[in-house]
């Protein structure tokens, strides 16, 4: 059959019976290809509807009017199904294809697909029109469900308040969410197929590539930091969670991230820990002079007697008395005591070690410990900062404040498991420093 006029002439010549068996022949042929088809003979007005049409539709015969198939049509699609329609007849469309709802017996509305194409007369004028008509629920309702599934993911995403990005193989954007952009400072539309290198400064866009690698060479989810500058212009540190996407069908096709910006926590837990540090000093330090406070002289003292057993090394300890401290504070006034208390400990940290501890026992009584130090050096130590001190001048009020110290020795051994019992050694010796006259070191 090669062209159409030559066809209809063929069938005009055919016999009834021939004719018949032609239809059913046909009929039969449209049955087994399982889709509904109908021929409409223009000139008569007339439709022919396959028989799986006809039930579908819920007709009593196959030979209907035009009009009764119309009714079956969805209202909103009649308009769009005629002028669809007419556009071929007139011949502005070689086929017609179109999708529309057609009311089923049942009532139903499905969905189909209309395929169809006109036979015409030698004068282009169309007078049978062969449609096929395809059932497209069942599709239709997936599409639906995917549309209604993507409107759902865009909800979340554009909604998160986590920048949300995915990638694919080769690292270029799919995917971005209104919050990535804003904090970036990038416009979503040009960003897609853009890659990590376009929208981050270099050092950042390298750590991230690696990052990816490892997911991709890993196949699980992974967490990282990332700390990019970002749009107000402010260095941020996000976690970055990172996972590989596969598809529908499980093929790898990129990575997703979703990254929560974890700059303000990060700068509340270095405040915190500040202070936290802040209050242990205060708490350890006499808020006078600076030096430790009793309870922690006797906590560093204690840490430094295990070390020093462990190491076999020796420690030396110095109780060190203001002379006649009663009469600086009677001659020149409380606050100068203070001042003298001040300067004391100053020239002492000044004279001593980093690791040595002094700490203030009592009003003018202080301990000072001397790590790997044996008792004859601590002697020297202690002439030292009695001569040191006894130089030092403290100016109050247009007066000149001298003192002197007395200084006890005692020293931790192998059988001195007791910081306590080195301090009562230094404490007798001290006693004695003040007996024997004052400003001196005893041992
Ligand atoms: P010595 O030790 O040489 O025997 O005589 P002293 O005068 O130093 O004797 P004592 O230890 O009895 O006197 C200590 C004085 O130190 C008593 C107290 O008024 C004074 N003092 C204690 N704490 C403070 C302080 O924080 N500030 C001032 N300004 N004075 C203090
Ligand atoms: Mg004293
Ligand atoms: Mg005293």
């Amino acid at each position: 059959m090669k062209n159409n006029s030559s066809s209809i002439k063929n069938i005009e010549d055919m016999s009834k019976t021939d004719l018949l068996e032609k239809i059913e022949h046909l009929n039969f042929f449209i049955k087994a290809t399982m889709e509904h088809a109908y021929e409409w003979n223009i000139d008569k007005d007339e439709l022919f509807i396959s028989e799986q049409l006809s039930y579908l539709l819920g007709y009593d015969e196959q030979f209907i009017k035009p009009e009764t198939m119309r009714e079956s049509i969805h209202p909103d699609h009649i308009v769009s199904h005629r002028n669809n329609t007419v556009a071929h007849f007139k011949g502005h469309t070689k086929r017609v294809r179109m999708e529309f709802q057609l009311q089923d017996r049942d009532n139903k509305y499905r969905w189909v697909a209309e395929n169809g194409i006109s036979l015409r007369d030698e004068t282009g004028r169309a007078i049978r029109y062969v449609g096929t008509i395809r059932d497209i629920t069942g599709r239709k309702a997936a599409e639906d469900e995917m549309l209604e599934s993507n409107a759902r993911l865009l909800a979340i995403t554009e909604n998160a308040s986590s920048p949300i990005t995915l990638k694919d193989n080769d690292g270029r954007y799919v995917m971005v969410n209104d919050i990535f952009c804003k904090n970036r400072g990038v416009d979503r539309a040009e960003t897609i197929g853009k890659t990590v290198h376009d929208i981050y400064t270099s050092d950042v866009a390298a750590t991230i590539i690696t990052q990816d690698k490892a997911v991709l060479a890993s196949g699980g989810a992974m967490q990282f930091e990332i700390n990019p500058i970002e749009s107000d212009g402010q260095l941020h540190t996000f976690i970055s969670e990172r996972f590989p996407v596969f598809s529908a069908n499980g093929k790898l096709t990129g990575v997703g991230e979703i990254n929560t910006d974890i700059t303000e926590r990060k700068k509340l837990d270095a405040a915190l820990r500040a202070s936290e540090r802040e209050m242990r000093l205060l708490a350890a330090t006499d808020p006078l002079t600076g030096a430790k406070n009793r309870r922690s002289f006797f906590e560093s003292g204690n840490q430094e007697l295990a070390r020093s057993k462990r190491y076999k090394r020796p420690l030396s300890i110095l109780m060190m008395d203001i002379d006649h401290f009663k009469k600086v504070n009677d001659d020149f006034g409380h606050a100068a005591g203070d001042a003298v208390l001040k300067n004391l400990v100053n020239a002492c940290h000044e004279m001593l070690r980093e690791q040595d501890i002094l700490g203030r026992l009592g009003g003018e009584e202080f301990g000072i410990i001397l790590p790997e130090i044996s008792i004859n050096t601590a002697y020297l130590i202690a002439e030292r900062l009695r001569i040191q001190l006894m130089k030092l001048e403290i100016i109050s009020e247009d007066k000149t404040i001298l003192f002197t110290v007395s200084i006890g020795l005692g020293q931790c051994e192998k059988d001195t498991p007791y910081l306590e019992d080195a301090l009562s050694q230094a404490d007798r010796a001290l006693y004695r420093a003040k007996q024997e006259g004052r400003n001196r070191v005893c041992q």
